[in-house]
């Protein structure tokens, strides 16, 4: 006899996970180096910004530039030093230290 064919209303639920989850989980900690900032070197280009795969590089409105960076989200920052590979060479606003636990 042939298997029964069923209609996907008729499949049983798989492994469901909520949306959202992943602010819950502070990924962080699985940094070995932490990107540093230097806001007096700083000339918010947001290159760190649109490059960060993790949107750790935290912005805020601003009056006269439109959006400003004003620091790292460390509970989400994985260490991973894309942002201060990318931040323009003469202005090196970014730099990597190892993390101190
Ligand atoms: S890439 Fe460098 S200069 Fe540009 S916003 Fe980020 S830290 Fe500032
Ligand atoms: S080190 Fe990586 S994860 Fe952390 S802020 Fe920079 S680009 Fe984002």
């Amino acid at each position: 006899m042939a298997d029964k064919k069923l209609s996907a209303a008729e499949l049983e639920a798989g492994g469901l996970v909520e949306a959202g989850t992943a602010a819950e989980f502070h990924t962080g900690s699985w940094r070995s180096q932490r990107p540093v900032w230097n806001k007096d070197k700083c000339i918010h280009c947001l290159t760190c910004w649109i490059s960060c795969p993790d949107s750790a590089i935290k912005t805020a409105p601003d009056e006269k530039k439109g959006t400003v960076v004003t620091g790292i989200d460390y509970n989400y920052c994985k260490g991973c030093g894309i942002c201060a590979r990318e931040c323009p060479p003469k202005i090196a606003a970014l730099s990597m230290e190892v993390e101190r636990k």
